[in-house]
């Protein structure tokens, strides 16, 4: 039998940016690990990983063109099973609300291995919305063993949920670390080399959506916004667009080809974050994004209608929009046409993590892991931090 390690299991762009740092912070602070990507998004992991110089030691390989949720899960349970019954991991370690975060807690479970999970406890309270990650991460929070909340709200609401025996430890958000990494190293010519540098005689307006509870009408009314604020004369407006068909098909045809609106293709993280920088406002429907934009002081406005990260809102510097064009339209003038809006949603504010969530992730797991008793103690010995409630 092999040493215990972790195993983490990852297939999504978010995922990889979310948890390079935890895998950084899982073998500075001595712990074995084995990253295994399921390639639910294989273009857009790729990108991701690119940005941290990392690799999977494994790539299942398992997207297929057009697959839905029952797809992703139905591929990922078995192969991950194998991989559980092959190696017998010390501790399953998922990150977030994907298909595939969901499909590797429920292997680890049904093979009684101990399960980790990063950024536990977000609730919209709304099964429907977003679909199917609400659902994902309370099957996932139903199974974990040490549950590493990024903010005491999310604490706060895992304990309200079940008074069973199991470990909270809150950490911040991995996102935040990655987005200071990344900001930290930028030269300012990213953007340029990237062919994306935008018309400094504009604001630059950067757009992302791709939930799926948005498709067919959603869409169309995120589309028609976006042609009326192109209609301003004073607006550049940039999306880079998810590879899905779902998504990439109504763009495509309700605004390729559109003056100041540029369809890119999906940008790198360290483009992204570039990008986010230049930005005047943020229009998404991203998780990751409602957390990144307000800590580099850029207003985001939120194409939803309920959000699992509530603390920006309560801050001012996101604001849920939903769907409707009239909305959007009127939020985004909101604040391009009131320079005391602006600057008051404009301040950089840190309410998701100080850009030290990693660190204190690898301590939980390995003060969690030598509670077990059946770790060797000295091999989960590290220097860094310490437990952080
Ligand atoms: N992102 C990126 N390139 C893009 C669009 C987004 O690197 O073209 C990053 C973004 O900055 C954030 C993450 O991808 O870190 C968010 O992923 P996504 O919106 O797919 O998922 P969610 O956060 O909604 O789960």
């Amino acid at each position: 039998m092999s040493k215990p390690f972790v195993l983490t299991v990852i297939g999504t762009r978010p995922e990889a940016i979310k948890m390079l740092p935890v895998v950084r912070a899982l073998r500075a602070a001595g712990v074995p690990l084995r990253l295994v990507a399921t390639g639910q998004h294989r273009e857009l992991l790729g990108q991701a990983f690119a940005a941290f110089d990392e690799q999977p030691d494994r790539d299942l390989g398992l997207m297929t063109e057009g697959q839905t949720p029952t797809d992703v899960a139905t591929r990922a349970m078995p192969a991950i099973a194998g991989l559980i019954e092959a190696e017998r991991p010390a501790l399953m370690l998922v990150h977030g609300d994907t298909t595939t975060a969901m499909a590797a807690a429920l292997a680890a479970f049904h093979a009684g291995v101990l399960i980790g999970h990063v950024e536990a406890g977000l609730r919209s309270h709304d099964l429907a919305r977003p679909f199917p990650e609400e659902f994902n991460r309370v099957a996932i929070d139903t199974v974990a063993s040490l549950l590493l909340a990024p903010t005491a709200g999310a604490a706060a609401n895992l304990r309200r949920e079940s008074p069973r025996d199991r470990t909270i430890v809150v950490t911040g958000n991995t996102g935040i670390d990655a987005l200071l990494h990344v900001a930290g190293r930028l030269d300012g010519g990213e953007l340029a080399r990237a062919g994306l540098a935008p018309d400094p005689a504009k604001r630059l307006i950067l757009v992302t959506g791709h939930r799926r509870e948005s498709f067919g009408p959603g869409f169309e009314r995120i589309c028609a916004a976006l042609a009326r604020l192109a209609a301003r004369g004073d607006v550049e407006i940039l999306y880079p667009v998810h590879l899905n068909p779902n998504v990439r098909e109504p763009v495509a045809a309700r605004l390729g080809g559109h003056p100041n609106i540029r369809l890119v293709p999906p940008v790198g993280y360290v483009e992204m974050v570039a990008l986010m920088q230049a930005a005047a406002v943020v229009l998404t429907d991203s998780g990751g994004v409602q957390e990144e934009a307000p800590a580099i002081g850029k207003p985001v406005l939120v194409m939803r209608e309920v959000t699992e990260r509530p603390e920006a809102v309560a801050l001012g510097a996101a604001r849920l929009v939903g769907t409707d064009p009239d909305v959007i339209v009127r939020e985004v003038a909101a604040l391009l046409d009131d320079a005391a809006e602006y600057a008051a949603r404009s301040k950089p504010v840190f309410p998701y993590g100080d850009g030290r969530a990693a660190p204190r992730i690898a301590a939980a797991v390995v003060e969690f892991l030598a509670g077990r008793g059946d770790t060797p103690v000295d091999f989960w010995q590290i220097g860094a931090g310490g437990r952080s409630q």
